[in-house]
Parts: structure tokens; C-alpha cells; sequence
């Protein structure tokens, strides 16, 4: 994978990367999009044309197969997919949930499992840490994992469990020590990677896969888990320290996903513009009218802003420095700018934004979901002022 810096500092990152994923997912137009949409089926010959340009694994390092890029590689090909109106959500969290693995596993396993990630031969796309009674409140969930000599005995339930079907490793949050006996209330939990495939095969499996049917064709499902043995080996990490573990690949998550939100508001902005530049109306383009003109203005203002932050989060990521604030703002500020420019172009098209075939309404709702997930607004605005802005808990 070529990669260059350029020497215009308006100029976006990553130029040859950006321009190869631009030349990708032209062989995936919306129609590609529409049709899976439409039977909510994954997009797997995308998915295997990311995966075989290497694009999933770019951040694995060199010496495990991968290419070894920084974390603003990784958002400029997330952020192309989005821009060229395509949707990476189908494999982007490979991208996130390996960096646990390289962070926080042993040395025998990265050797495990990052090669046979990095050549596209497993997938680690599935993330079980929501369940029925715990979303925002992640210290809450309750499937436990049991230690038993060298295994440990899973029992409970995930939901919202993306991909879990064209996945063959999970990786899970459980409880391994009981709330009321941590000592420390972010202890307690404990990270596995779990062999889905295995998991799910044969006669009675622990774990079964039940498809959600959501407003957007996502992939996202509950699993259920009934007697599932791991090995000790399989676990991440020390016990009882999970959820630091996945706290720390949530920034790097919520800087992912800010720049899928930045293609996202791009894409919106670009059809916008253009129809508002054909579409006549009382003989002339509805784009000279400032009603039409100033909500597609403003969404690019807040577009570029959302970038500034983006790309902080990431320098700062990609500088091992703490960037918890940034991360979730630049998560916030994306997310409300690809909505914003969301409901300008859908405003734009008039009655046409509701037609499939424009591709517009199918954008809305995808964008819509980075209010909610992987961390509601609600939750980001809590964690500033708590945190940042050292005001009281609210919760
Ligand atoms: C399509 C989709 C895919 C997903 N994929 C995954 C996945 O792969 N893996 C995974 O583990 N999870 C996944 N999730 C789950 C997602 O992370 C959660 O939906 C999210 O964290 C919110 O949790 P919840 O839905 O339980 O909402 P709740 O926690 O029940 O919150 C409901 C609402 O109340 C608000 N709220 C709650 N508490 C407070 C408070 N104290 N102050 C102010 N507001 C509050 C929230 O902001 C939210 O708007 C996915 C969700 C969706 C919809």
C-alpha cells in the first residue's frame, strides 16, 4: 500500500490511499448497496475486496502481516467508503477489535490470530459487550464466565452483536468476579476471544445467532450463550481488567467511526449540491434560493470543524497519548454533522429523497445510528462534563 503526505496543508491525508479506496468501491455503486439494503443481505463481495487490498488490515503491524499504518489511514479508508456512498459498517470493527489483541494479548497470541486476520483467512468482526439489560451501562452486564481449572464455563447473553454471523472469532466481555467482591468497580471483567464457528457448530451449540431485523441492513444480532467452555488461553489479558482493555480500544473506535460520519456528511453534502444545482424550480435551480443554500452551507461549516477534531483525536491516538475527550468529541461533532447534512439533502430533494433510487434515504438512516451507537450522544455529553468539565455524576 502506497502512502504519502502532501505538501497543501488544506490537502486531505493520505492522498494514494484515499484515491485507491475511491477506485474500490467505484466497482460497488449504489445500486450494489440498494440491493442489499433492500434484502438485508451483507455485502460480502465488498467485504472480500477490502479484505484482499489489505484495506482491514491496515493496521496490524508489519511483523504480523499487516501494514503497519496509523490510525488516520485506518479513518481515511473508512471515511472514502462512506464518502463514495457505500458503508463499512459490515467490517469496520476488525479494524478497533484486534487492537485488544495487539495491545493487551500475549506474544503467542498475536501469533495466534493476527496473521490469519491480516491475510483475510478470520474474522474478527463480532463484539459482544451489550446485552439485553446493560447498553450504556456496560459494568452492568451480567454473562458471566466461571473459572473451571484451565477453561472457564460462559453463561448469559449479548445483543446488538454485529456481524456474529460472518465472523469466526468474538470478542467477549463477561463477568468473571462478581460485582459486589471487586474492589474497584471497573474490575471484574474480563476479555475472551471467542472460536464463533466452533461455538456455533454441531449438535447443540452453546451458542446460537439470532438475526435482528433493524431499520438499516447492518448484520446485527443476539446470541445467546449456554455452557460455552474457553480456554483459559483464550483470554485476554489479566482477569478482572477487561474493561480497561476495551475502554482502550473505544477511542480508537469512536475516531473510526467519526470518520465514517465525515464521509457520511460529505457524501450528503456533494448529492446536495448537485441537485440543488439541477433541480429547476419556478424556472431556476433550487440551489440559488438561500432557503436551500444555507443548511447545506452550514452542514459543511460544521463538516469541517468535525474534521479538525478527527484528526486531533488521531494524532493524538497515534502519539499513545491519552485522548479520551478528543475521541468522543470528535465522535460527537461527526456524528451531529453527518445528520445535519443528512437532513439538509434530504430537505434538498424534496419528495425525491424518499425514492430508493437516489440512495438518499438509505444514507439517512445509516447515518442516524452514530447518535446511538457505539456510544449514544447522551453518553458523550456525560463523559465532557463529568470528566472534562469536572461537574457532578449525573448517573
Ligand atoms: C445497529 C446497532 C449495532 C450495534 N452493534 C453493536 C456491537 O456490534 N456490539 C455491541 O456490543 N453493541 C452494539 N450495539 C449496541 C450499542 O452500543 C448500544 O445500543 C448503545 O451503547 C446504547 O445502549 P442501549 O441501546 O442499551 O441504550 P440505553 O443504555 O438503554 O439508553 C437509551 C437512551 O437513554 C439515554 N440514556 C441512558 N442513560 C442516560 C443517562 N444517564 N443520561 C442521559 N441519557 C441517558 C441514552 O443516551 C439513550 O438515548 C449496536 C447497536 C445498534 C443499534
Amino acid at each position: 500500500m502506497t502512502d504519502s503526505t502532501s505538501d497543501d496543508p488544506r490537502a486531505p491525508d493520505h492522498p494514494e490511499i484515499r484515491a485507491a479506496v475511491r477506485a474500490l468501491c467505484a466497482k460497488f455503486p449504489g445500486e450494489y448497496w440498494r440491493a442489499h439494503d433492500r434484502e438485508r443481505a451483507y455485502p460480502e463481495d465488498f467485504v472480500r475486496a477490502l479484505t484482499e487490498a489489505g484495506y482491514l488490515a491496515a493496521l496490524i503491524p508489519e511483523a504480523y502481516g499487516g501494514s503497519g499504518l496509523p490510525l488516520s489511514a485506518a479513518a481515511a479508508i473508512l471515511e472514502e467508503i462512506h464518502k463514495s456512498g457505500g458503508n463499512a459498517a459490515a467490517c469496520h470493527a476488525q479494524m478497533y477489535t484486534m487492537g485488544t489483541i495487539l495491545r493487551h494479548g500475549s506474544e503467542a497470541q498475536k501469533r495466534r490470530w493476527l496473521p490469519g486476520i491480516a491475510a483475510g483467512n478470520l474474522r474478527l468482526q463480532a463484539f459482544g459487550v451489550t446485552e439485553p439489560g446493560s447498553g450504556s451501562d456496560t459494568l452492568g452486564l451480567a454473562t458471566t464466565a466461571k473459572r473451571q481449572g484451565d477453561r472457564y464455563l460462559v453463561q448469559g447473553q449479548k445483543v446488538w452483536t454485529s456481524r456474529a454471523e460472518h465472523s469466526d472469532l468474538m470478542l467477549l466481555l463477561a463477568r468473571t468476579t462478581p460485582k459486589e467482591e471487586v474492589r474497584k468497580k471497573g474490575e471484574g471483567l474480563s476479555v475472551f476471544v471467542v472460536d464463533l464457528k466452533a461455538a456455533t457448530g454441531g449438535e447443540n451449540p452453546p451458542v446460537t445467532i439470532r438475526p435482528i431485523r433493524t431499520m438499516i441492513n447492518h448484520a446485527t444480532t443476539e446470541v445467546f450463550i449456554d455452557g460455552l467452555e474457553v480456554p483459559v488461553a483464550d483470554r485476554i489479558g489479566e482477569e478482572g481488567q477487561g474493561f480497561r482493555y476495551i475502554l482502550d480500544g473505544m477511542n480508537a473506535e469512536r475516531i473510526l467511526i467519526a470518520a465514517e460520519c465525515l464521509g457520511d456528511a460529505r457524501w450528503f453534502i456533494e448529492t446536495a449540491r448537485k441537485y440543488a444545482t439541477e433541480r429547476q424550480v419556478f424556472g431556476r435551480p433550487i440551489g440559488q434560493n438561500q432557503g436551500v443554500q444555507f443548511p447545506i452551507a452550514r452542514a459543511f461549516a460544521q463538516t469541517e470543524a468535525a474534521e479538525l477534531m478527527v484528526r486531533r483525536a488521531a494524532a493524538l491516538f497515534q502519539a499513545g497519548v491519552s485522548c479520551g475527550p478528543e475521541a468522543n468529541m470528535a465522535k460527537l461533532l461527526a456524528a451531529d454533522a453527518s445528520w445535519a447534512a443528512a437532513e439538509a439533502c434530504l430537505q434538498t430533494h424534496g419528495g425525491y429523497g424518499f425514492a430508493e433510487e437516489f440512495d438518499v434515504e438509505r444514507k439517512f438512516r445509516e447515518t442516524r445510528l452514530y447518535q446511538i451507537a457505539p456510544i449514544s450522544t447522551n453518553l458523550i455529553l456525560a463523559y465532557l462534563a463529568e470528566h472534562v468539565l469536572d461537574l457532578p455524576r449525573s448517573y
